[in-house]
């Protein structure tokens, strides 16, 4: 999934942000609330991470503004601020989950695997599509019993996919989920080349294409 990080600590925000990109996520890290709101308009984000005590803005006043303007996406706090009420203010002000620092990534990326889950409308830890299951927090995909070697970004295509398995997503989409800002551009053809390999390891068609649209989680049965 790719996440924001709203955190004006560089060393904090720079240990988030490799903790996890290590554990397989595309994130994109920024300093204060006006570059973050920037990001968002900019890329599909799954889910931000919100501190409050950021400069040029406090990220109470963020997360407000962003809940008025219909932003829906999970958004959890994440603060040195650990007072009772503050906890409740945050939450109240739309933030699904409140942390208090300091904290370790393990239990972050717990608790935005959780969020993530639930925006998707998946309760359960283990997701099943047919004869596909994918577990979020140990990274094992299984095609019929069977597990299956995934790369970072195989997995974190399948990821998207799975997350919005009813729905046909763009090129565009899919690939503001596997690639952040950070790095470098990804070749024209990484999508096609991903999904080939998808194709090849799990089943042929496990990832539809709709053409003239993009791609869909498939059944993995063939066609009639
Ligand atoms: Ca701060």
């Amino acid at each position: 999934m790719r996440l924001l990080i709203v955190e004006d600590d560089v060393l904090l925000g720079d240990a988030l942000a490799t903790g996890l990109r290590q554990r397989g996520h595309a994130v994109d890290w920024f300093g204060d609330g006006a570059q973050a709101d920037a990001a968002l308009a900019g890329a599909a984000f799954d889910a931000v991470v919100l501190d409050l005590g950021l400069p040029r803005g406090d990220g109470m006043v963020w997360l407000r503004r962003w809940r008025e303007r219909g932003l829906k996406l999970p958004l959890l706090i994440l603060t040195a601020r650990d007072g009772i009420e503050q906890r409740i203010e945050g939450l109240d002000a739309g933030a699904d989950d409140y942390l208090v620092k300091p904290i370790t990534i393990d239990e972050l990326a717990a608790r935005l695997r959780a969020l993530v889950r639930r925006s998707a409308g998946q309760a359960q830890a283990s997701w099943q599509q047919g004869a596909l299951a994918y577990d979020p927090a140990t990274k094992v995909v299984r095609w019929k019993g069977v597990q299956v070697d995934l790369t970072g970004r195989e997995l974190a295509l399948l990821e998207a996919l799975m997350t919005q398995s009813q729905r046909v997503l763009s090129k565009a989409h899919l690939l503001e989920k596997l690639y952040d800002w950070s790095g470098v551009e990804p070749e024209s053809n990484a999508l096609e080349v991903h999904i080939h390999h998808l194709r090849r390891k799990i089943d042929p068609n496990i990832v539809r294409t709709v053409r003239g649209v993009g791609y869909a989680l498939g059944s993995g049965e063939a066609a009639p």
